[in-house]
Parts: structure tokens; C-alpha cells; sequence
């Protein structure tokens, strides 16, 4: 049995005080929260001393939104794998479509940026995920898994039993379009045969979240279903209150 994951991804939404505000008000909620979800959140880089400071010693894990593949050097403005996992943080989301389209990642940049986090001992959270056009040509589940793919071959499908895939199809995230529990489903279905392919027992054991529009009106028959193990959420996860009723949506 697989447990169920849900994170928080705040983009570049917050201030220091609204942060100390929604950390302290999801601390205070998921404390007395009846289901066992694990709840991650991922602030803005600058956000993240503060929240280590505030989540120290509690349950709820702490992620950044993207890593630079290179150790260090002349990457002006970037963030090295390494000076996150100083920070103590459990997980990195990489490949995300924003980051695929506005800054143009490859598929080749998003696995060295799975390998060096996975380096310095963190779990990439590998974003996958169709843009409409591609969804409209009926070549959902192949977009999906050619981006997995590029990841498997540079990584190798050991490095899934550290790491969590998240599903997001890039018309659902931020539209208030959700893809329905179906459609879902069948793309996780298809994640999780692409990995069982190369090996079952990590196929069986990877975490599967689905992004894109998540709420507390949705979430519980997104998450009812077989492949899908929590959801990546974005503006949802800004509000302590939906974002607590999200995951209690999820066990
Ligand atoms: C996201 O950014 O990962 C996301 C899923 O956003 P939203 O929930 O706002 O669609």
C-alpha cells in the first residue's frame, strides 16, 4: 500500500510575513488532521530559510521548485542542488511546465537537474505532462512518457525508488480546468506500466501525484483512484484551509 503525498507548490506567491502566516496555519491544522497524508510544501527559494525554521521538528516536509544541474560556477542567478540540500530539504520538483515552456527546459536539462538533486541526497519530484495542442492530436500518453523516457535513460530506473512523478497536464495547471479522474488515470496507468516495464517492484512503490487544478471539490475522486497517490497543487495550496481539506481528501 502505497501512502499518499501531497504537495504544495507556491511558485512566486508570498511575502515573509504571508509565508509565516500559511506555514504557521497549515502547522496548526495538519496537526489535527485525521488522515495520514504526508504534506510537503514548496516556497520560493528565498522563503525557504524561514519556513525550515518554522516546519523544524514537525511533519510537514520541505521542497524547492527547481535546482541548476552544475555543481557551482558562472550560472548568475541560479541555485546550485547542492545549496538546497544544506538546507536540509526533502525534495526538488524538476521539469515543471512552467519551466519547460517559459525557460525552455529540455528533457536532457530536466534529467541532470533529477540527477543532481538525487545526488545530494533529495527526491526529485519529475513533473511530466501534455500541452493542449498535443492532447487535441490524441498523443497524451506519448508526450508523457517520451519525457519520462529521456529521464529513465540518463538516470536509470533504479533512481525511481527516490524519486515522485507528478502528472500535469499543462492545460489543467492554473486554468481551473482539471483533467477528469478518467483521463488521469490513464496516463498514471500508463506511467506506472512504462516503469513496471523495467522493473515491477519500483513501478509498484513510486509515488504518482496529479497536478493541475486541484481542490478540496475534486480532490477526493482524483485521489480514489488506482494510479494516482496524492496531487502536486498549486494555487490551492496558498489557502491553509483548502489546502488542510486536500489532504485530508487523500487517504
Ligand atoms: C502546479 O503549478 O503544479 C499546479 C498544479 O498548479 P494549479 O494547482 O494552480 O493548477
Amino acid at each position: 500500500m502505497r501512502p499518499s503525498l501531497i504537495i504544495g507548490n507556491w511558485k512566486m506567491h508570498g511575502s515573509l510575513d504571508s509565508v509565516r502566516q500559511l506555514l504557521t496555519a497549515i502547522l496548526a491544522q495538519s496537526e489535527s488532521m485525521a488522515s495520514s497524508t504526508r504534506i510537503g510544501v514548496c516556497p520560493s527559494f528565498v522563503h525557504l530559510p524561514l519556513a525550515r525554521e518554522i516546519l523544524s521538528g514537525s511533519s510537514v516536509s520541505l521542497g524547492a521548485q527547481n535546482a541548476h544541474a552544475e555543481e557551482q560556477g558562472a550560472y548568475t542567478g541560479e541555485v546550485a542542488a547542492g545549496m538546497l540540500a544544506e538546507m536540509g530539504l526533502d525534495y526538488v520538483l524538476v521539469g515543471h511546465s512552467e519551466r519547460r515552456q517559459l525557460f525552455a527546459e529540455s528533457d536532457a536539462e530536466v534529467a541532470a537537474k533529477f540527477l543532481a538533486v538525487q545526488k545530494h541526497g533529495m527526491q526529485p519530484v519529475l513533473c511530466l505532462g501534455e500541452s493542449l495542442a498535443e492532447r487535441e492530436k490524441g498523443i497524451s500518453s506519448e508526450v508523457v512518457l517520451g519525457q519520462l523516457n529521456a529521464v529513465i535513460e540518463a538516470a536509470g530506473i533504479e533512481a525511481f525508488a527516490r524519486a515522485v512523478i507528478a502528472y500535469e497536464p499543462v492545460w489543467a495547471i492554473g486554468t481551473g480546468k482539471t483533467a477528469s479522474p478518467e483521463q488521469a488515470q490513464e496516463i498514471h496507468a500508463a506511467i506506472r506500466q512504462r516503469l513496471a516495464e523495467k522493473d515491477a517492484e519500483i513501478a509498484a512503490n513510486t509515488l504518482l501525484l496529479y497536478g493541475g487544478s486541484v481542490k478540496s471539490g475534486n480532490a477526493v475522486e482524483l485521489f480514489s483512484q488506482a494510479d494516482i497517490d496524492g496531487g502536486l497543487v498549486g494555487g490551492a495550496s496558498l489557502a491553509a484551509d483548502e489546502f488542510i481539506a486536500i489532504c485530508n481528501s487523500a487517504d
